[in-house]
């Protein structure tokens, strides 16, 4: 039966961290939060970023702009916060509204106050390591798998999902461990190798966002589990891998809730302390 991988005590841990350094940053840093229009899944996003900000001490500021905001505007605006010397770090909230291309904003931002990490300039420090800022989900799931004092030297890792936010940075993250990389995505499932690729991962980690993708079965025995998904079924919340069967078989793994989510913000935290250093 795996133990729970649980981000609470490894956030509070980190933000003891975090406080140390906001003290001798001698300023009380500032994040701003960009949003456009109303979004449900945006919101408590929001709230537990604001949760995390108020728990270390640091100013979090909505800016709420409305959904039919133009491109052109939205990157105004940012350009406005970048020449703010008030604001240390900037989120722009996901989703945009449909005339805004998301891809775009963020090589707006100026990358000494990308508390997201997503700057193609600081993405493109993934590739050469030591970078300070780093994408928060993928650095959560760093942080959790440090916590269980697995050695990744060799080990045969499996991520399922490339997106730009947590699959692409956590294969590189991954590499300056020297773990074994596998990468899936919607190719591998049609081409029916998912379930081959997961049965031999040492280490999974699942960021796709479908319930009940990963089959507890197909889990090796003894794996750490990952499970970055979020999904509303019913009224619940569940990730994407079969939880229970899983527990069964691995040696870790996350709940959701309470895995990777938590420590998401608490990570957007540490990027912001470490862009308010930067700054200066
Ligand atoms: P994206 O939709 O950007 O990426 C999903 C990935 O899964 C894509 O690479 C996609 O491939 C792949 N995929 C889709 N279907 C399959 C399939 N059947 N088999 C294998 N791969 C598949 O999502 P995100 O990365 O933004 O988020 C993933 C999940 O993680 C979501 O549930 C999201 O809510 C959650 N999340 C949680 C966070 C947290 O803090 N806990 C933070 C960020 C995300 P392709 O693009 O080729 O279709």
């Amino acid at each position: 039966m795996a133990k729970l991988l649980e981000s609470k005590p490894i956030a509070e841990k980190i933000k003891e961290e975090i406080k140390k350094q906001i003290q001798a940053l001698k300023t009380t840093p500032v994040l701003v939060s960009v949003s456009a229009g109303e979004n449900a899944g945006a919101a408590s996003y929001v709230k537990s970023q604001f949760k995390a900000a108020e728990s270390l001490g640091i100013i979090y500021r909505l800016e709420k702009l409305s959904q039919d905001i133009s491109e052109a505007a939205l990157i105004d605006f940012i350009g406005k916060l970048n020449a703010d010397k008030s604001v240390n770090g900037i989120i722009v909230q996901m989703p945009l509204p449909a005339q805004i291309d998301y891809r775009k904003i963020s090589r707006f931002i100026d990358p000494q106050k990308d508390a997201e990490g997503m700057h193609p300039a600081n993405l493109g420090k993934l590739v050469f390591g030591k970078q300070a800022i780093l994408p928060c989900t993928a650095a959560a799931v760093m942080e959790l798998l440090n916590s269980t004092g697995i050695d990744l030297y060799g080990k045969e890792v499996v991520i399922v999902g490339h997106s730009e936010i947590v699959g692409k940075p956590l294969a590189l993250l991954l590499l300056e461990k020297f773990a074994t990389v596998t990468v899936c995505h919607i190719g591998t499932s049609k081409a029916g190798k998912l379930e081959e690729h997961v049965g031999r991962a040492e280490v999974l980690i699942v960021a796709v966002g479908k319930a009940g993708l990963i089959k507890g079965e197909w889990i090796k025995e003894d794996a750490v589990v990952i499970d970055v998904g979020i999904n509303r079924v019913g009224d619940k919340i569940v990730g994407d891998v079969e939880f229970e069967a899983a527990q069964a078989r691995a040696s870790y793994i996350t709940p959701v809730p309470g895995g990777v989510g938590p420590l998401t913000a608490t990570m957007l935290m540490r990027n912001l302390v470490e862009a308010a250093k930067l700054q200066q």
